[in-house]
């Protein structure tokens, strides 16, 4: 068995619990064989996924060679040269501009909100891509009914993006076996394919690349603004949670690390009935403006919550490309004060 024998059969190997090959994993570095010694070498950016592409070629083919020496090239190596918030590097030199959409908890509308603006910066005649950095609850996909598509790659390794509704789309969930696989991703496993992403992704040209960041203040967000240049942050919060610690916390962290506030969105802010178009201001109102006051920050609009909003975003239909007038109008308003209240290069 020759160099290339030994490649091909371990191309061809399905990595354990996940219905793609090593080859497509792309796990593969160097491989030799020289006088029945196989000599194989394998990209990892984890311990975990070495030890379980080791030993499931040590099961496949030890049997074929007299003796199998298997080493392991750290792929995070590749990045140890990481840039800091103050001067960062740029991973997404396609990208004229990136908007970071995060928030302080997870469940307030955060990706709902991000693909509805990058829906919206489309309709305005921009190419954008949204990436889906939230490694804890990584909705895109759902919310823009691709969650169906599975990693396909290029002639030249890259992989291809999907697209709906006039955006790219790039999913962490998309790495997973199953949509529903608990993502239990240590941050630097997260860390890793949030920069695969940026730079192994054809993304193309883009005006906007859109990151839908995880909920908090760890790891990954400080990842994205040491990796990239982010032009502007938006805040997605509730009324319940706006005057939380969460929320304060997470306008500090991007002050700290001076990245500049587009701003905050204040979602589920007031009810509508559907039947009466009565409007109830259940958690009071003024909420978003107020914080949004406190740390000099733009409010950026409120958006209703509403029942067709959750119904039709579930299913894969923004509201802000088919839903009604009204419901386009909030996150058509919203963008419109993004681009307002930010320094775009366009
Ligand atoms: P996060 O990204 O912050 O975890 P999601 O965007 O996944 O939150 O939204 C959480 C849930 O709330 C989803 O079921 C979504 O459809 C629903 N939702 C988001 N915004 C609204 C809204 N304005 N009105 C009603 N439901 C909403």
């Amino acid at each position: 068995m020759n160099n290339n024998d030994l490649k091909t059969l371990l191309q061809d190997l399905k990595y354990p619990g996940i219905d793609r090959t090593i080859g497509e994993l792309k796990l593969l570095g160097e491989i030799k064989v020289v006088n029945g010694v196989a000599n194989v070498e394998l990209l990892t950016i984890s311990d975990e996924s070495y030890l379980n592409v080791k030993k499931l070629i040590e099961e496949s083919i030890s049997n074929k060679f007299d003796s199998l020496n298997i080493t392991k090239k750290n792929l995070a190596k590749k990045d140890a040269n990481y840039g800091n918030s103050a001067n960062p590097n740029n991973r997404a030199p396609y990208a004229k501009n990136v908007i970071a959409v995060t928030s302080g908890k997870g469940g307030v509308g955060k990706s709902t909100v991000s693909v509805n603006i990058a829906i919206a910066l489309a309709q305005k005649g921009f190419k954008v891509g949204i990436l889906d950095a939230d490694v804890y609850g990584p909705n895109v996909p759902r919310l823009t009914n691709t969650d169906v598509e599975r990693i396909k790659w290029n002639d030249d390794d890259k992989i291809i993006p999907s697209e709906n509704y006039g955006i790219k789309i790039m999913s962490v969930a998309l790495t997973t076996p199953a949509m529903d696989t608990p993502l239990v991703w240590r941050s630097s496993v997260a860390v890793n394919a949030l920069i695969q992403f940026l730079e192994d992704v054809a993304w193309g040209e883009l005006d906007f690349m859109v990151i839908d960041m995880p909920p908090g203040t760890g790891d990954v967000q400080l990842t994205v603004a040491q990796e990239l240049p982010i032009s502007a942050a938006v805040l997605v919060t509730t009324p319940q949670i706006v005057a939380t610690d969460d929320v304060s916390r997470a306008v500090m962290m991007f002050k700290d690390i001076s990245v500049k506030m587009a701003g905050i969105v204040e979602n589920m802010s007031f009810f509508i009935a559907p039947d009466t178009k009565n409007r109830y201001d259940i958690f009071g109102t003024g909420g978003g403006e107020k914080i949004a006051k406190k740390y000099d920050i733009p409010f950026l609009g409120a958006i209703p919550l509403d029942m067709k909003i959750r119904e039709a975003s579930d299913q894969g239909e923004p509201p802000v490309a088919l839903g009604d007038d009204e419901q386009k109008k909030y996150y058509q308003d919203v963008v419109e004060n993004i681009l307002a209240n930010s320094e775009f290069n366009l």
